[in-house]
C-alpha cells in the first residue's frame, strides 16, 4: 500500500486552496522508527512511551530507557520526536505495578495524576531523556492534562530533573521543549496564560472525544455511537483551534483520527494544521489532502451545521465524492 503512494512521499502536504498541512507519525517502538523515511512522515508527532513500560515484565532501567530513547533521536536525525510521558493507568495497566480497584479507570489514577503522585518514575524517566538526548533539542509532552496547575507542577518536575543532571555534569540538551496534549475538555476553557506558557498542544482526540460525549473508547456498545464529525465535537474542537491562534500557541491533532483521511480533512478544514498518525496513514491522508480544497470543505462544514446536521459527515462525503 505505501508503494500507492510513493510518487507523492516527499512532497508536501499541500491542499488545492494552498494550505500546508504538517503530517507526522505516531511511534512507540524502536522498530517503527524505519517507517520514518518510508512513510514520509515529517517527524514523530507522537512517540508513547509506556510501550517500553508495558513490553517488560519489571520496572526498566533508567541505562535501558536512556537507550532506546537515544536510537530514537538516532534515527530521527534531524526530524523532531515528541516524547510523551509516561502514560499508564486506566486501559494500560503495568503487569509489574499494583493493580488499583478503581470503579471508573479511565476516570482514574493515571498518567500525568500518577506522575505527579508519585514522581520517582517521571523523574527517572526524564533523566533518561534528557541523557539520550546528548545535547540535542529534546520535545516533551505531558498526557492527560486536565488542569493549568498540572502542567506546571509537571514542568517543575523536568525543571527537577535538568538541575540534577546538571549538578552531574551530564551534557543537557540544547533546549527543552514543553507542551502537553489537550485530552480533557476542561483543559481547553484553561486561561489564556496556560495557552501562553505551554510550548505546544496536542489533542488527543481518543480520550478527548470519550470526555467529550461521555462514552468509553472501551466499550464496544457505546465506543462508535458518536461521530467525530458530530457538529458539537467539530465546533468544539474550532475553540480549541481559536484559542490556540490568540496566543499563537502551536496546535496538532494525534489521536486516531488524524489518521482516517475524511476525518483528517475536516480537522485541517476547521483549522488543525498538525497531524500525527500511525505512518500507513500518512499517504492516503496527504493524497486526500492535496486532492481537497480545504477552506470550500469548511464551508461545506458550516453549511451542515447551520442546516441543523448532526452530523457533517454525510454532506462532507457528498462533498468530497464530487471534488475529492
Ligand atoms: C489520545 O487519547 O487520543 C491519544 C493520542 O492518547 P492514547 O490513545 O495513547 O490514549
Ligand atoms: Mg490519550
Amino acid at each position: 500500500a505505501q508503494e500507492r503512494y510513493a510518487s507523492i512521499r516527499k512532497r508536501p502536504a499541500v491542499s488545492v486552496c494552498g494550505r500546508r498541512i504538517h503530517l507526522y507519525m505516531n511511534a512507540g517502538l524502536l522498530a517503527d522508527l524505519p517507517s520514518l523515511p518510508s512513510s514520509g512522515a515529517e517527524g514523530v508527532g507522537l512517540f508513547r512511551t509506556e510501550l517500553q513500560f508495558l513490553i517488560r515484565n519489571q520496572m526498566p532501567k533508567r541505562t535501558e530507557l536512556a537507550e532506546v530513547y537515544k536510537r530514537v533521536m538516532d534515527a530521527a536525525g534531524d526530524t523532531p520526536v515528541i516524547f510523551r510521558t509516561l502514560d499508564i493507568g486506566s486501559d494500560k495497566v503495568l503487569p509489574y505495578m499494583k493493580p488499583n480497584d478503581e470503579p471508573n479507570p479511565a476516570l482514574g489514577w493515571r498518567a500525568i495524576r500518577v506522575g505527579l503522585d508519585k514522581p520517582g518514575v517521571m523523574r527517572m524517566q526524564m533523566q533518561a531523556l534528557l541523557r539520550a538526548a546528548e545535547g540535542r533539542p529534546l520535545n516533551v509532552m505531558f498526557p492527560f492534562v486536565a488542569q493549568y496547575s498540572e502542567f506546571t507542577a509537571a514542568r517543575t518536575e523536568v525543571d527537577k530533573a535538568l538541575a540534577i543532571e546538571r549538578k552531574l555534569g551530564h551534557v543537557v540538551p540544547e533546549s527543552v521543549t514543553i507542551g502537553t496534549m489537550l485530552e480533557t475538555p476542561s483543559l481547553a476553557y484553561a486561561s489564556s496564560k496556560f495557552f501562553e506558557d505551554v510550548a505546544f498542544i496536542s489533542i488527543g482526540g481518543n480520550d478527548l472525544k470519550q470526555f467529550f460525549f461521555a462514552a468509553d473508547r472501551e466499550n464496544e456498545r457505546v465506543r462508535r455511537r458518536y461521530d467525530t464529525l458530530n457538529v458539537s465535537f467539530l465546533t468544539f474542537l474550532e475553540g480549541i483551534v481559536q484559542r490556540c491562534s490568540e496566543t499563537g500557541t502551536p496546535l496538532s491533532f494525534c489521536g486516531e483520527d488524524a489518521g482516517r483521511p475524511i476525518e483528517a480533512v475536516c480537522l485541517a478544514a476547521i483549522g488543525i494544521n498538525r497531524l500525527s498518525m500511525r505512518p500507513a496513514s500518512i499517504g492516503p491522508v496527504k493524497s486526500l489532502i492535496m486532492r481537497t480544497d480545504l477552506d470550500a470543505l469548511y464551508d461545506v462544514i458550516c453549511d451542515a451545521r447551520e442546516r441543523g446536521e448532526q452530523s457533517a459527515r454525510e454532506s462532507v462525503m457528498e462533498y468530497l465524492r464530487w471534488n475529492g
